[in-house]
């Protein structure tokens, strides 16, 4: 029996090869080849497309959440007469989603 090519039905990456049960590399979503969850074989260029888009959208959040944390930081450091420390604190965890932001922004092209 030939084998057909597998595809994650929630983002359209490639599940041939794979494990015949598990959870999608891409997306997370659980598949299961004996019993078609989570698959298909057609994916849609549509589909495909609605995949880039969430990814951008991703990537716009995640830049914006990193912006709106630093700018609170730099607000809380006013309100407590130029404190550096809420400045520092928000500083690292705007940074680490900034991080996350340039990563999903990297990665949209493969879910797209
Ligand atoms: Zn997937």
């Amino acid at each position: 029996m030939a084998e057909t090519t597998r595809m994650c039905s929630g983002c359209g990456y490639e599940l041939t090869g794979l494990a015949v049960r598990g959870y999608c590399p891409e997306c997370g979503q659980e598949y299961d080849a004996s019993s078609g969850i989570g698959l298909t074989s057609h994916f849609s260029a549509r589909h495909a497309r609605g995949a880039f888009i969430v990814a951008r959208i991703r990537t716009i959040v995640l830049a914006l959440v990193a912006v709106a944390i630093f700018g609170l930081g730099v607000l809380a450091s006013v309100m407590m007469q130029n404190a550096v420390r809420p400045l520092v604190i928000a500083s690292l965890i705007a940074g680490v989603v900034a991080l996350a932001a340039v990563a999903s922004f990297l990665y949209e092209r493969d879910e797209g």
